[in-house]
């Protein structure tokens, strides 16, 4: 059973950004299965409820995958586990998750900085050569020409390893700099947690005074937050103003950004604004050439084209199925070769019958407003999920063509209701509604 957490971890550690995984998931103890219930061990109780919101769909994926033939746990039950809890931190502000790393150098400690992604190891293409130049002038001159600088482009392209790289120069130059880097997520964690122990002025000092670099991973997360864009205005005013570099990336272009308020959205775009896409071939071919030698992977030039080939979205899907080949081939002791390429991404190829079905289409809605499926089927009709639901509505009867009856059923709502919401935002989006349209558009890319 241990084993199949195991592989379910690696496979997690492919699906999720490097920073999601060493803070929620590393820190957690499988107990075993009883049923198709998995039991797991945890640091405190809010932990357990930030993993079940945000986590949970995605872990019993991970375990289904990792299970084989076997039938894949479907409910999570959480102890709490206080021994988990790593040693005390000196500084108070610090949310559990944070003090649950434990990996890092002495230096990136310091700085939360991840020693993996550096300028050195970012292989640059066209797709991303714009972000790489302004991110190393960046790195180089910090506060000069390009503040605040924003990157944006999908998920698993680079972002987050770009500004970590920005992180390790401006350090290289100069071994004193204060650096934060975190990601929008905890900082709206912590500045709640600030205001809920009282400890606010204590998390400005923090984020506004002597920090030389401000780097803010994921700043879509601040949709619809709206005292946190709020704290976060302030703070990007105040390190402006003393003219320290301020980082931030995000999955769209900053008028595209959902609910974001527009004096940010406009302080967004005062700077550089750069974007990345995906990968072209040969990007993807050298990026697989540098993985496969840092991780002692034998891999020949076909099998490397092939895999190319096969995974076209995002870097970390590509080194992920990398990884995945790799295991696969020490469990049975054979080579990485074409045939057994070929046989294990069968699956994610590209194939006639693969089509979206209404479920995907409601997955990726929830993905991209940080909702679970239960919510977005829920009769709750708080416009932070009654809009999501319109949306994903819409998106299946403009994509699918599925009846109302069947979209009702699939939504577990009245086909009338269906009805409505389609016609609602067929109406937004002929207004132009810039909030519809910015969902619509990360959506429709996503399941592209
Ligand atoms: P994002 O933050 O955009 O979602 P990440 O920076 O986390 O993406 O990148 C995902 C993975 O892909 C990381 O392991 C990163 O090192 C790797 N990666 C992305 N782009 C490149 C690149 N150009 N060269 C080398 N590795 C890359
Ligand atoms: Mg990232």
């Amino acid at each position: 059973m241990n084993e199949v957490w195991h592989r379910a971890l690696t496979n997690l550690r492919g699906r999720l950004s490097e920073d999601i995984f060493e803070s929620w998931i590393e820190p957690l103890r499988c107990d075993g299965f009883s049923g198709d219930v998995l039991k797991l061990r945890i640091p405190n109780r809010f932990y357990g409820e930030w993993i079940n919101t945000h986590y949970r769909d995605v872990i019993l994926e991970a375990l289904g995958e990792a299970g084989g033939d076997e039938t894949p746990p479907t409910s999570i039950e959480w102890e709490v586990d206080a021994s988990l809890m790593p040693r005390p931190d000196p500084t108070p502000l610090r949310t559990p998750p944070d003090r649950a790393r434990s990996s890092r150098t002495a230096c990136a400690a310091r700085t939360d900085l991840n020693p993996k992604y550096r300028f050195d190891n970012f292989v640059v293409g066209p797709s991303n050569q714009l972000a790489h130049a302004a991110s190393v002038a960046v790195g180089s001159s910090p506060g000069r020409r390009y503040n605040p600088l924003f990157i944006y482009g999908g998920v698993g392209l680079g972002k987050t390893h770009l500004m970590n790289a920005m992180g390790h120069e401006v350090l290289r130059a100069k071994p004193d700099a204060h650096i934060l880097y975190l990601s929008a997520e905890r900082f709206t964690n912590e500045f709640i947690q600030a205001l809920q122990n009282r400890r606010i002025e204590e998390f400005r000092a923090r984020y506004r005074q002597g920090c030389d670099l401000l780097l803010m991973d994921d700043i879509q997360f601040l949709a619809g937050r709206d005292q946190t864009q709020e704290e976060f205005f302030h703070t990007f005013n105040a390190l402006y103003h003393q003219d320290k570099q301020i980082v931030v990336t995000s999955d769209v272009y900053p008028q595209r950004i959902a609910e974001m308020e527009e004096r940010l959205v406009s302080r967004f775009q005062s700077g550089m604004v750069a974007d990345i896409q995906a990968p072209e071939l040969e990007t993807r071919m050298a990026i697989l050439q540098q993985k496969a030698e840092n991780e002692n992977i034998e891999l020949d030039q076909d099998v490397r084209l092939f895999i190319a080939q096969a995974v076209k979205s995002n870097v970390r899907e590509l080194e992920g199925t990398l990884i995945r080949l790799a295991v696969k081939a020490d469990l049975l002791g054979c080579p990485i070769d074409l045939a057994m390429a070929q046989e294990t991404l069968a699956p994610i190829l590209p194939s006639a019958d693969r089509v979206t079905s209404v479920e995907d289409i409601q997955r990726a809605v929830c993905h991209y407003f940080s909702l679970r499926l239960s919510e977005l089927k829920s009769k709750r009709r708080t416009r932070t999920i009654a809009f999501p639901r319109m949306l994903a509505m819409y998106i299946c009867r403009d994509r699918l063509g599925t009846s109302y009856p069947e979209l009702g059923r699939g939504f577990e709502k009245d086909h009338t209701t269906v009805l409505s919401a389609v016609r609602k935002i067929t109406r937004q989006l002929e207004d132009e509604d810039p909030q519809v349209m910015a969902a619509l558009n990360a959506i429709e890319r996503k399941l592209a």
